[in-house]
């Protein structure tokens, strides 16, 4: 694939379509290492998944079978989250809030108990950090949880960051690197001719001319003209409805990131607690309703009763960027010169940092990190007609 190798340095200009923590932490390694960036949002930066997330980097406790690629992946950027989070913090003075408390996984009753074990020896199978421990030590940990309780899996290696400042991090970090971000700017088409991307088309008419393009448009990826319809990645929109409430940030019910049947519960730092998270095949529609709020205030109250008495403070809605097979699409596109970075579904915010750099790595050498090999758009190529 030919992308910056022969440009290297501040000749090579890329263009970025979507400023979310993918789109931004991309621009922000390319620009660091003296690449012309340029990113085009259609809204305001940061507005799409990444700031309807919850920041859960749950490398470990969500590995399901099949995903094995995709689990090494996730501890590949958990792994680099400290140090990620670290150089945000002196490059921008905005603390990301990556919390260590880790995460437990709750089974209220013997049938979540003996669903979770299941889970847990394929978890195990994979080396990962998981380990099983009694009502008694879970109530220990997490007094406010439910009164009848069968026990949890205690994942100390799963934390949190607040997703909203890490776009908002990500968004000074490109800028102070020299990253110019355009914002209500809609890319209507990446223009390609001779089977090279030359950069783009906004929605306005305005041509913006690049050596690469990188797509990481989110949910949006496939609705952007220039490449034809079958070549475009097979990303849709997964909706999620969302709430958080608000606790005394002294006094918080909860401590640790918590799983509980149909329902996760998100402490963080100021005193809200994010509660999340309905998944819905409802296309790009924004609509609050009554039946998905309810099953999750009544998952989480069946966890933590006490959450009756605090007040709501904020509800709402985004689309994860789901692929074919759940998985993100990073690597070259259909023309040369074009990169796809989106599909990261339930996990972009855990994948930002892995994906920036083996982004960043890919535009400027040519090279594929290992860790990103299985997840070429190829794979979904259909398969060859026997001889
Ligand atoms: C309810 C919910 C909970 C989640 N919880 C977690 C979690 O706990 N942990 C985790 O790791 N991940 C989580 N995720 C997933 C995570 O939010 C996403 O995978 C991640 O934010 C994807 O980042 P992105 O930059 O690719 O997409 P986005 O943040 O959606 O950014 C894409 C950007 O592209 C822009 N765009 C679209 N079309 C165009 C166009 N034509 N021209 C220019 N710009 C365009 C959009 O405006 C948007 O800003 C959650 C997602 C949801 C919805």
């Amino acid at each position: 694939m030919t992308t910056g190798s022969a440009r290297i340095g501040s000749s090579l200009k890329v263009a970025i379509i979507g400023a979310g923590v993918i789109g931004l932490g991309i621009a922000w390694r390319l620009a660091a290492k003296g690449a012309k960036v340029e990113v085009f949002d259609r809204g305001a930066a940061g507005s799409g998944a990444s700031y309807a997330a919850a920041g859960m980097l749950a490398a470990c406790c969500e590995a399901e079978p099949g995903e094995d690629a995709l689990v090494a992946l996730g501890r590949e950027s958990q792994a680099r989250w400290p140090a990620f989070a670290a150089e945000l913090r002196s490059l921008t003075g905005v603390d990301v809030e990556l919390r260590d408390e880790g995460t437990l996984v709750v089974a209220l009753t013997a049938d979540d108990q003996a669903r979770i074990h299941h889970h847990l020896a394929h978890q195990k199978k994979l080396g990962l950090p998981l380990e099983w421990i009694s009502a008694a030590e879970t109530r220990r940990r997490e007094p406010h949880l439910a009164g009848k309780l069968a026990g949890a899996v205690w994942s100390p290696q799963d934390h949190q960051v607040d997703n909203r400042k890490l776009a908002t991090a990500l968004r000074l970090a490109a800028e102070a690197a020299g990253a110019v971000v355009h914002e209500h700017k809609p890319v209507a088409e990446i223009a390609i001719a001779g089977g090279r991307t030359h950069g783009l088309v906004l929605a306005d008419g305005t041509k913006v001319s690049a050596d690469v393009v990188v797509l990481a448009a989110g949910a949006w990826s496939r609705g952007i003209a220039g490449v034809a319809t079958e070549q475009r990645p097979p990303v849709r929109p997964i909706k999620g409805q969302m709430l958080a409430l608000k606790m005394d940030p002294a006094a918080p019910l909860i401590s640790h990131v918590i799983w509980a049947p149909g329902v996760y519960l998100v402490p963080r730092r100021d005193g809200r607690l994010i509660i999340g998270a309905t998944v819905e095949e409802k296309a790009f529609d924004t609509t609050l309703t009554a039946g998905g709020l309810l099953t999750l205030l009544e998952a989480a109250w069946r966890t933590v009763p006490a959450i009756e008495e605090l007040a709501i403070d904020e509800m709402w809605v985004g689309h994860r960027p789901g692929s074919r097979d759940d998985a993100p699409i990073l690597g070259p596109g259909p023309a040369q010169g074009l990169i796809y970075a989106t599909g990261h579904h339930r996990n972009g915010i855990l994948l930002a940092p892995v994906t920036a750099d083996a982004i960043a790595k890919l535009v400027l050498e040519g090279a594929t990190e290992p860790a990103i090999r299985p997840f070429g758009i190829d794979r979904f190529a259909p398969p060859r007609a026997a001889e």
